[in-house]
């Protein structure tokens, strides 16, 4: 008896979309920000499940490339994180704020407790848990001690006494625009306030920070969109390489003609004969609905323009140019080298994309763990 013909293109495929989360990319992104921030200490922003990659699938993978300061959101992420790297090195620091209700978890996953004003301090500092850092708010007004907050810590400085001050940290509010005056002011205004406090390491940059230049580079770094292959400005070329795409089986091939319509709305209508190819990934994988009509995915080499609505669990495809006969089970390839373009005819940033893919399509890693 013969065997059973192989698919020719990728592994088999179910009836739903597959994310291709690439490790060995992210390990490359990690040694470019380091190289780009040579000097510095080059952390990662794990925030939000790894920008919605899995921060446990990622963590080890930066631990094992040399990253040993991490950045998460809130306390419970700082747990689970802690957990994934199995509990061993590397510092983990809290980002949203200090409430002592949480001091647990600080005390039990070494939690690094980043205090974001006046209240803040005080409430860790009448039952200190751990390693602490101050951020300062140098003009982006959304977390960090205000200017009259600052005047009154420096002015005494004894409320520190006995914490274990690790970092002084503030965050660039512009830094995606290398051009715009805010970069060099909060800078300028970060090593002037730092000066004035107690001694600790200091932190400016995410990834758009690191590509300022040495200036803004300080003690310790902090890249989030860097690492997963993207930066924060969708028009300007960077250095990073893909990390991360989705895979969504095609699941019918048809032929249109002049005058048919496509999908919900009926907002296509074919003017030429065309073929037509239903893919299975829609806004219910976080494939944005804003690209109804705009995006593209890749069937090899080949861009195929999405035709009318996204639907939750599909798009269809003009296959039309695809050299190759595209058939059922092939893979229509969303986002990877496209992810900022992609961003871009979502109104939308690379940042949401990525944290906007849903549970459903199954995460496949590639690479070393
Ligand atoms: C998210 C975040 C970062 C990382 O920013 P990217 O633009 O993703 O590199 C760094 N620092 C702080 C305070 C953040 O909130």
């Amino acid at each position: 008896m013969a065997d059973a013909p192989r698919a020719a293109t990728a592994p088999p495929f179910g009836r739903g979309a597959r994310l291709v989360i690439d490790r060995d990319a992210l390990a490359r992104n990690y040694q470019t920000l380091r190289r780009l921030a040579a000097g510095a200490e080059t952390g990662a922003s794990i925030k939000a499940d790894a920008y919605g990659l899995g921060a446990s699938a990622l963590a080890p993978r930066l631990l094992r490339e040399g990253c040993r300061s991490f950045f998460v959101a809130t306390p419970e992420e700082g747990a689970d994180l802690r957990r994934a790297l199995r509990g061993g090195e590397g510092d983990i620091w809290v980002l949203n704020g200090y409430d002592p209700a949480a001091r647990r978890l600080y005390v039990d996953h070494r939690l690094g407790a980043v205090l974001n004003q006046a209240s803040e301090l005080a409430g860790f500092a009448a039952s200190p848990a751990g390693a602490c850092a101050l951020h300062l708010d140098t003009g982006m007004n959304r977390l960090g001690f205000s200017s009259g907050e600052i005047e009154a810590l420096i002015a005494d400085p004894g409320v520190l006494a006995g914490l274990d001050l690790r970092l002084v940290m503030s965050h660039l509010a512009c830094s995606e625009d290398a051009a715009h005056p805010m970069n060099a002011a909060q800078r300028d205004r970060f090593t002037a306030l730092a000066a004035r406090l107690p001694a600790a390491r200091l932190s400016l940059s995410n990834t758009g920070g690191v590509m300022l230049g040495a200036d803004y580079h300080f003690d310790l770094v902090r890249p989030g969109i860097g690492l997963y292959g993207a930066s924060a400005d969708t028009h300007a070329s960077h250095p990073f390489a893909p990390v991360v795409r989705l895979e969504a089986p095609i699941l019918q091939v048809r032929a249109l003609k002049a005058g048919d319509s496509v999908g919900y709305g009926a907002s296509f209508t074919a003017q030429r004969a065309m073929i037509a190819a239903t893919a299975a990934a829609g806004y219910g994988d976080g494939l944005p609905r804003a690209l109804s009509g705009k995006g593209f995915a890749r069937i090899g080499d080949t861009r195929a323009p999405i035709l009318g609505r996204v639907s939750m669990d599909l798009v269809v495809l003009d296959v039309s140019d695809c050299e190759a006969d595209v058939r059922a089970g092939a893979p229509a390839v969303f986002l990877g080298a496209d992810l900022a373009e992609t961003a871009r005819l979502a109104d939308t940033l690379p940042y949401e994309l990525l944290t906007g893919l849903t549970q459903r399509p199954a995460r496949v890693y590639e690479g070393a763990p």
